[in-house]
């Protein structure tokens, strides 16, 4: 979803970033309500041949801090597309994204990737792990992007990764000696490394079986409460959303219904 080409937005136009950039070391602290992601409006079209295909059509969603929000719908329905747009990937046609009452839908590219690095964790439905590194070299490589010395962070890959439940040997591993499941974890780990306010993620499971997909989800939603982040994960799978707080339905481009999970209200 990361190549797919921009189609005309307004990025450019907006005001200056003022998201408080997040401190180094990883807060587990609840974080404001007020840190929640949402969509308003937003209309995504592609150039397709003469004509343009409408991939999001007025799609308005919030995703909460701390809250595990499934967007669910067939293949072809949108959803990677949604997911591109909250993520500053693609900007919209028209509609807004708002970050902590921020509108993101106007920053410059640069001011995009500064959100993204300092806001936003992305697991992308490829798991893009680089051949050659070890699963702590992975995690350690992005943390060293975001400015940590090595040792710290080497220690911080290190907890990251035991905080997905990867420790021990598996941390020497290449991705070809890794399974799904790790790889996934792995995935994730480093999209926690600037402690993300939202993270992003595409059909986490769509490689795993049963088992494994089941705890991944558990996962994600540990995650989701222990580090207060607004969570969005994708998938085509009816049978994911028993631990999401949130449901989201989208069929055609367009959200069916947005609903809270009766056994969730109190
Ligand atoms: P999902 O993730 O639900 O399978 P997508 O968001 O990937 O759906 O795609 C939604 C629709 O947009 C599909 O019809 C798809 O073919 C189309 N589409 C996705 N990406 C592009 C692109 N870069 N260019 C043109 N059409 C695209
Ligand atoms: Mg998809």
């Amino acid at each position: 979803m990361n190549d797919q080409p921009r189609p005309t937005g307004r990025v450019g136009q907006g005001p200056t970033v003022v998201i408080p950039v997040t401190s180094e070391t990883p807060s587990t602290e609840a974080r404001p309500a007020a840190m929640s992601l949402q969509l308003t409006d937003i209309v995504l079209t592609y150039p397709d041949g003469e004509r343009t295909l409408t991939a999001l059509d007025q799609v308005s969603m919030t995703a909460r801090a701390g809250e595990l929000t499934a967007v669910v719908g067939p293949s072809g329905s949108g959803k990677s597309s949604l997911l591109a747009v909250a993520a500053t990937l693609i900007a919209p046609s028209s509609g807004r994204v708002m970050l902590a009452g921020q509108d993101l839908t106007g920053l410059s590219k640069a001011e995009a990737a500064k959100v993204r690095l300092t806001h936003i964790g992305i697991v992308f439905q490829q798991s893009n792990l680089l051949p050659s590194l070890t699963a702590v070299e992975q995690v350690q490589v992005l943390a060293h992007v975001a400015g940590r010395a090595p040792a710290r962070s080497r220690a911080q890959a290190v907890e990251l990764l035991e905080s997905v439940g990867l420790t021990g040997a598996v941390l020497a591993r290449r991705p070809h000696q890794l399974s799904g499941g790790e790889r996934q974890r792995v995935n994730i780990a480093r999209a926690l490394v600037n402690s993300p306010d939202v993270l992003l993620v595409d059909e986490p499971t769509s490689s795993l079986d049963t088992e494994r997909g089941q705890a991944v989800l558990d996962l994600l939603s540990r995650i989701t409460r222990e580090r207060s982040v607004a969570t969005v994960m994708v998938t085509h799978n009816p049978e994911h959303l028993a631990g999401a707080d949130q449901i989201v339905r989208i069929v055609d481009g367009r959200i069916e219904a947005e609903k809270p999970l009766l056994s969730n209200i109190a």
